[in-house]
């Protein structure tokens, strides 16, 4: 039997039909409407596509967000200085630094001067230590946008074999780390792993995020797997696909998530609701860190 294809537009859609009631509520109550900042650097096009999907998710549910954009030559300290106005600014509830930044940046010296009350997209140091061990703020927003899905299809993870191919910093460590959480046993592949089949044939949930079209064929599945394709591929011919051929493993997967419409709308969704989680937790006093002032070391 064909397997059940996860309809990620439609799970989305169904949580942000939430997010909107949680917005109406703090706007009732508290008198706060969520804000998020997006920091763009350059004119990466797929980057561009990107932020215009989050802008308008942001105001389909009626969050603010606020666009801060820099030439691609720009002096890290101008960005540095503008992350920590934002830590300040009550109006901003999540700040976004849209990646791959030009190669003049040091990443984790950006990333760790977001406030970590404000890392809506979960790559501050405190929010992965706080994943390592159970007890984390704002989940990145892709590998939460998987464990969603998950939940949403009644796919129990716990005891479960879980191979999570890719083992990059936002996807691949961070969902491997929420499904150990969940207890599945968890084998994490990548690009220097010998025989990916030998690993990806144990799998009961296969978590595919390596950037590779076609990596994943149907004789490195098992027949009734869970399959989730993370992948964004551009082909030469403009379509757009994952990490998995698709068309056959969905012949043995009991479970599978299109590319376009499986993980990526997901995903955007998450960020809008780790944005509103923010929000009420700053209206509700439930931040961990007094605010720094701007400019301090
Ligand atoms: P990275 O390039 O940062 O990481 C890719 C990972 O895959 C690395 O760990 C790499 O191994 C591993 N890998 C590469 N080739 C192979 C291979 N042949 N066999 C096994 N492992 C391999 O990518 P990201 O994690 O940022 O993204 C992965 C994919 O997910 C991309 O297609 C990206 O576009 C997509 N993506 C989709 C999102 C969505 O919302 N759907 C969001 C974010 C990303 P090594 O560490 O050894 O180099």
């Amino acid at each position: 039997m064909p397997a059940k294809i996860i309809d990620g537009v439609k799970v989305a859609a169904g949580i942000r039909v939430e997010c909107k009631a949680r917005v109406k509520a703090l706007a009732a109550d508290h008198g706060v409407t969520p804000g998020l900042a997006v920091i763009v650097v350059g004119n990466d096009p797929a980057s561009r596509v990107y932020i215009r999907n989050k802008m308008r998710a942001c105001a389909d549910v009626g969050i603010r967000s606020f666009q801060h954009e820099f030439p691609v030559d720009v002096d890290q300290n101008i960005v540095l200085d503008l992350i920590a106005r934002l830590n300040l600014d009550t109006d901003v509830h999540g700040i976004l630094v849209q990646l791959p930044l030009p190669a003049h940046f040091n990443i984790r010296q950006i990333l760790a001067e977001i406030s970590a009350d404000k890392d809506v997209d979960g790559f501050h140091l405190y929010n992965v230590g706080g994943l390592v061990i159970g007890d984390t703020v704002f989940p990145p927003c892709t590998p939460y946008g998987v464990v969603k899905l998950l939940e949403h299809e009644g796919i129990s993870v716990e005891g479960k074999n879980v191979v999570v191919v890719g083992a990059s910093n936002i996807v691949g460590k961070p969902m491997a780390l929420m499904l150990m959480e969940r207890e599945a046993t968890v084998c994490i592949c990548h690009a220097k792993t010998r025989d990916l089949a030998q690993f990806t044939i144990l799998a009961d949930i296969l978590v595919v995020a390596a950037g590779q079209p076609n990596l994943i064929r149907p004789e490195m599945v098992r027949t009734g797997a869970v399959v989730i394709d993370v992948g964004i591929n551009r082909l030469p011919d403009g379509k757009l696909v994952g990490d998995v051929d698709f068309e056959g493993v969905k012949t043995k997967a009991s479970y599978i998530t299109p590319v376009p419409g499986g993980v990526g709308p997901m995903t955007v969704t998450m960020l809008l609701v780790n944005t509103i989680l923010s929000a009420e937790r700053r209206a509700l006093g439930h931040t961990r860190f007094p605010e720094r002032t701007a400019g301090a070391a």
